[in-house]
């Protein structure tokens, strides 16, 4: 069976992925000429990569980590140590450690926390379990429910201290949705908090090895079309084509620099798109529908992402750091954390500048300017002095509409991968699964979706080849 797919981020190829694993034949179309979306990356005329985002894989990701495990590029994922480490406000320049002992989970979560006193003290730490008390004993469906709570709200409805929100959880918050504690659904930070603590190497952290869109998408790129699969850069969806009743009869393709539109057909057509342009793109008779009329909920977050080369380093830190600054959100070294972007010498800076609400609009100069005052309290021995580091180079790639913002209520409007379209699907990280807007998430998704299709094919679909139905399984663990 032919399947088009719009969109080739981790969700448009994965569901390539396992459909070529079912038998059957995708042809992927991506608007731009890079693969990866979200974790798309570009090299600059030095040979220096810079990327949408900073990415961290992390131990809680089973589907992601069996994909790394089926191209056979386990390799490539450079894992930490297992600890969290937060930038302490009161004291610049210094560090506090979350230290996850070799212990079963939670108890290695419950020991780093408890073992942790720079950021709360001991009854802060009481109060806090307290409060997580129904959402450990009601699992789940309380996760869900809570969906109607900002996690701020939900912080005082727990009674739990000021402080640790303000110490802990404004960088988690910002770290997982770009966005601050009274904003982002309490169903968010339950769901990570879960996800983190249930696995013994749950929060545990992995770099790739260089950039995403060499490392990881290309290799996928590449089993697709080894297996008769196809991948167009440069090929923007312009319109979803209708049949009298309102099924799909073909994806035009806009033609660029001249070039005649083109009509491509298949027996199942899927949108990889994120949300935000599969609404501008949504055909007129599928606007009357109650299950389309839902994206309207969802709305892509901005967020920027900058790199910044120095003349000399700043830190051995092979980690991931979480900023707790009012403008950033976490960042790593580069240059220690990362194989391909290693560098002996200099430090490359990779920030997250989160909530970025303010700042997408402003010139990549003020943001560099801003972002090098907060380097000052992030790094005082780096930039007091008379021998202040040096900002060699910088790229600031400004996202606009990124992962959906995850407020209060959003989870209602996420869709499922199955459409009223019976041979019209959806995938993305948006799109619902047991995991948030994140890699794991999109890659779930479009592992559900090639699962979909291929439980749909042949009998429900107008198939014309292929009637393989070989099973799409997901790790849920
Ligand atoms: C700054 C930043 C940091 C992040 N950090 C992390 C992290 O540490 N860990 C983590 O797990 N996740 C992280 N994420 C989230 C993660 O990147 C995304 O959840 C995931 O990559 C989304 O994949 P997707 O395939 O659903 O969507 P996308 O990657 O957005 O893919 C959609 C694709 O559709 C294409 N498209 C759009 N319109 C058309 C059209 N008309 N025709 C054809 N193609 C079209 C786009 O060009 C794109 O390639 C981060 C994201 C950002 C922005």
């Amino acid at each position: 069976m032919r399947v088009a797919i719009a969109g080739a981020g981790l969700a448009g190829l994965a569901c390539a992925k396992y459909l070529t694993d079912a038998g059957h034949t995708p042809i992927i179309l991506e608007r731009g000429d890079v693969l990866g979306g979200k974790v798309a990356a570009w090299k600059d005329e030095d040979g220096d990569w810079y990327e949408t985002g900073l990415h961290i894989f992390f131990g809680a990701y089973p589907n992601l980590l069996s994909l790394f495990k089926e191209l056979g590029l386990e390799d490539r994922l450079q894992w930490k140590e297992h600890t969290m480490i937060f930038n302490q406000q009161q004291k610049p320049g210094t560090y506090s450690r979350f230290d996850f002992p070799n212990l079963p989970a939670p108890l290695n979560g419950i020991v780093a926390i408890l073992r942790n006193n720079d950021m709360l003290s001991w009854g802060e730490k009481i109060r806090f379990g307290i409060g997580l008390i129904p959402a450990i004993l009601r699992g789940q469906n309380y996760v869900e429910d809570m969906d109607k709570y900002s996690w701020s709200q939900w912080m005082k409805r727990q009674r739990m201290p000021q402080r640790v929100e303000k110490e802990v959880f404004v960088a988690m918050s910002k770290a997982l949705n770009f966005i601050n504690p009274h904003e982002i659904s309490a169903t968010i930070l339950l769901t990570a908090l879960n996800r983190f603590l249930q696995k013994k190497n749950g929060s545990k952290m992995a770099f790739l090895d260089g950039s995403p869109t060499e490392r990881l998408c290309q290799p996928l790129v590449d089993y697709i079309t080894a297996r008769g699969g196809e991948v167009r850069l440069n090929a923007p969806l312009k319109e979803i084509l209708l049949n009298e009743d309102h099924t799909v009869s073909g994806f035009l393709i806009r033609g660029l620099d001249g070039a005649e539109d083109e009509v491509l057909s298949a027996d199942a057509y899927v949108s990889a798109m994120p949300v935000d342009p599969l609404k501008l793109m949504l055909p007129q008779p599928w606007r009357e529908m109650e299950f389309f009329q839902k994206l309207e909920g969802l709305e892509g977050v901005p967020v920027i992402n900058l790199h910044l080369w120095f003349d000399r380093k700043l830190t051995d830190i092979d980690h991931l750091l979480f900023s707790r600054s009012p403008l950033l959100s976490v960042y790593a070294d580069m240059s220690n954390t990362c194989r391909e972007y290693a560098h002996s010498k200099r430090s490359m800076l990779e920030l997250v500048l989160a909530p970025a609400q303010d700042w997408i609009g402003k010139s990549d100069r003020e943001i560099i300017d801003a972002t090098m005052e907060e380097l000052q309290k992030l790094f005082p021995d780096h930039f007091g002095g008379d021998n202040p580091a040096k900002l060699l180079k910088f790229h600031v790639v400004k996202t606009p509409r990124s992962v959906y913002k995850a407020t209060p209520g959003r989870q209602a409007y996420r869709p499922s991968q199955t459409t009223p379209i019976k041979n019209f699907y959806l995938t993305g990280d948006y799109t619902m699964q047991q995991y948030l807007a994140s890699m794991e998430g999109a890659v779930l998704s479009g592992k559900l979706t090639a699962q979909a299709i291929a439980h749909d094919a042949p009998s429900a679909l107008d198939t014309s080849s292929s009637n393989s139905k070989n099973e799409v399984s997901v790790v849920e663990r």
